[in-house]
């Protein structure tokens, strides 16, 4: 790929073919870029506007964004290799093999462009799925007609998903969880003001404007529509919240088929898993969220079919909405959007490509690695992540909270940690996948009953350790407690988080601090910590290491609760909990391996007149350069574990005195905390 720097607004009176390429060029990103920084603030009083505010000031978000900032950035960069290879696929896909994954990868993404067809077809690629819903008459048809929807990957009441056993990590185990939910989160339903209403009249509005594009007469849609908010605000408040969610004991209920049949009698168990693919019903599953299926049967047991069947038909439709002809389209977006603040739709090419990333995406992986990821990168990057480790080892060591019991647990849990970096070892296999010409959005569906398939008759296997659960250009990274393993897809090992060629100060604020470290520690946060070194639910914490643990612990949330987001709403504390511990120990373990680092290798003289260590915060910062619609926040506030990008910048510096060392902040300047209430966890 060309990369020159090229400014977009200089391109106003550029002919199309020009503003084309111009795009194609996007400007190289820089891990630490001065130009970003607003030198008239002050580094002590806010860290992330020092950092970021001269960017800040001249940033729009464009109309069809929710927010602006690296995620973008750097997505925009890999969406335009992604592109390069699904058009590539798209024009071989007639010679390709028949059945090969690159036909099948061409296919998906040039049936998604063909608007035309999406255009002339309407509602008939539903229609079939609509009538069996129409055709409905007893209880067992409607449970095969949740199973149908949840196979599709549209709603239905709840979910099915095997996951590895929280007593047995090896092993998968079936788990059925609370789901069935149209709006964003259970609270949406619940949470009272003039805010919460009109979102709920717009969602009553959305459901029967959908439901009559796909054919109802308004007034009869209006009214499922009330029933269908009735149905799922009764759910809603049998939801566990996020926060409980938190806890891993709260979803922990191996229950037997014969207790299953007990609490949610309504469900025709051996029939439901038959249906679904099992060849008997599992002996043990776990029911994440007992007293939601209690009120699930209850529901079923009470409400007419007619609601059930209007349930359905909106969440089968709504599901494959935004793929169908305008009218949906818009349709679906104007309710989105009340959600993103988004101003219009995202190119046709970026929604096809988001489509088939996130519905086959180890399909276009390889082909994305060869372009973008070359064997330095991921060694150098590897090096950076396992100097953490090291640097997280020694903390470990010195901790004086920690009793020896716990601390040997822990140096075990963090020397057993697995670690994948850049792309799997080893790659989906597509051969069951069907995709075929014709309306897109039933690929969408093959796609997601393919993967049912996959994985529906897991429960007792043994765990497939090389599955990735991010594709490879994905720009984020995750840590999976039941795997005990952390995960950095290549798309998140690019300029501005990670440059092989950028120095260490920058490197080390930028992956180590605010990414390797971070991920690495939620192995130990106020949810991972709760898993032990396979990734089993254990308590192997001492009793009084428990409570040390949990009242610096509380300290964070304090410290959190007590910033104010958007007009009066408040960050949660509690909810970001995990998130504000990995961030704060990131950026300590992550210094500590620059450090290291830096005494190993050698320091530099001032870079852009920054030292290492400046250069670290400052890479810490700018990697959460961001700049968000208040819509969005909003819903990020209430859904999002992680704090707002200005709070997980100055929250865990202002804890930190090597920070106000680095900037020769003092006592009483913002930047820096009272001692009293500063939490000291690693
Ligand atoms: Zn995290």
């Amino acid at each position: 790929m060309r990369r020159t720097l090229w400014v977009l607004a200089a391109l106003v009176g550029a002919t199309r073919a020009q503003r084309a390429q111009a795009q194609e060029s996007l400007a190289p990103l820089r891990v630490v870029d001065p130009t970003y920084m607003d030198t008239t603030a002050k580094a002590c009083t806010d860290f992330f506007q020092y950092s970021v505010g001269a960017w800040l000031a001249r940033d729009t978000i464009p109309p069809d964004y929710s927010y602006s900032g690296v995620g973008r950035d750097m997505e925009d960069r890999n969406e335009l290799v992604v592109r390069s290879v699904l058009d590539d696929a798209a024009s071989h896909r007639t010679t390709a093999a028949a059945g090969s994954t690159g036909r099948k990868l061409g296919t998906f993404y040039a049936t998604c462009m063909d608007s035309t067809a999406a255009e002339q077809s309407g509602i008939s690629p539903l229609q079939p799925a609509l009538d069996s819903i129409a055709a409905a008459r007893t209880s067992a048809d409607l449970l095969r007609l949740i199973a149908a929807n949840q196979e599709r990957g549209a709603r239905g009441l709840f979910s099915y998903y095997p996951n590895p056993d929280l007593h047995d990590a090896g092993r998968y185990m079936a788990f059925l969880g609370q789901d069935g939910l149209g709006m964003p989160d259970r609270d949406y339903y619940t949470d009272s003001g003039h805010e919460a209403d009109s979102l709920r009249r717009a969602y009553v509005k959305h459901v029967t404007n959908t439901l009559t594009l796909a054919g109802e007469t308004p007034a009869a849609a209006a009214v499922d529509a009330e029933h269908i908010m009735a149905l799922e605000t009764s759910l809603a408040k049998a939801s566990l919240t996020r926060v409980a969610l938190r806890d891993p004991k709260a979803t922990d209920h191996p229950t037997s088929l014969a207790a299953l049949r007990t609490t949610a009698p309504a469900i025709d168990w051996t029939s439901y898993f038959r249906t679904i693919g099992l060849e008997s019903a599992p002996a043990r599953v776990n029911l994440a969220e007992p007293a939601f299926f209690k009120e699930a049967s209850r529901l079923l047991g009470m409400t007419p079919q007619s609601t059930w069947k209007a349930y359905l038909r909106y969440h089968l439709v709504s599901s494959g909405e935004r793929w169908l002809s305008t009218p949906f389209v818009n349709e679906d977006f104007t309710y989105t959007s009340l959600f993103t603040g988004a101003k219009q739709l995202l190119p046709r090419w970026k929604r096809c490509l988001r489509a088939t990333d996130g519905e086959i995406g180890e399909a276009l992986g390889k082909a994305y690695v060869d372009k973008t990821f070359p064997p330095e990168a991921k060694a150098r990057a590897k090096e950076i992540i396992d100097d953490v480790r090291a640097a997280f080892g020694e903390r470990l060591r010195r901790l004086t909270w920690m009793s020896d019991t716990t601390r040997q647990k822990a140096l075990s849990k963090l020397a057993q940690m697995h670690e994948k970096v850049g792309y799997p070892d080893v790659w989906r296999d597509y051969s069951k996948l069907e995709v075929a010409e014709g309306p897109f959005v039933l690929n969408v569906f093959r796609a997601n009953q393919f993967e049912w398939q996959r994985v529906v008759r897991r429960p007792g296997t043994a765990v497939d350790t090389t599955e990735w659960g991010m594709t490879v250009p994905t720009v984020n990274a995750y840590y999976d407690g039941s795997k005990n393993e952390m995960v950095f897809p290549a798309g998140a090992l690019e300029p501005q988080t990670f440059d092989p060629k950028a120095d260490n100060g920058a490197n080390f604020g930028s992956l180590a601090g605010s990414w390797a470290g971070h991920e690495l520690t939620h192995g130990f946060d106020d949810e991972g910590r709760h898993f032990d070194a396979k990734g089993n639910l254990t308590d192997w914490w001492t009793a009084s290491d428990n409570t040390k643990f949990t009242t610096q612990a509380d300290m964070v949330v304090q410290q959190f609760n007590s910033y104010v987001q958007v007009d009066t709403l408040h960050v949660n504390g509690k909810l970001t909990e995990g998130e504000n511990i990995a961030d704060y120990g990131g950026v300590l373990t992550g210094y500590d391996a620059l450090e290291r680092a830096l005494q190993q290798h050698g320091r530099p003289g001032l870079i852009d007149g920054f030292t290492p260590e400046q250069r670290f915060f400052l890479g810490f910062a700018q990697s959460w350069r961001s700049n968000t619609r208040p819509e969005e926040m909003r819903t990020r506030v209430t859904t999002d574990p992680h704090a707002p990008e200005h709070w997980r910048v100055n929250g865990p510096l202002s804890n930190d005195p090597l920070f106000a060392q680095a900037f020769g902040c003092k006592p009483g300047d913002p930047m820096v905390r009272d001692p009293a209430s500063v939490p000291h966890i690693w």
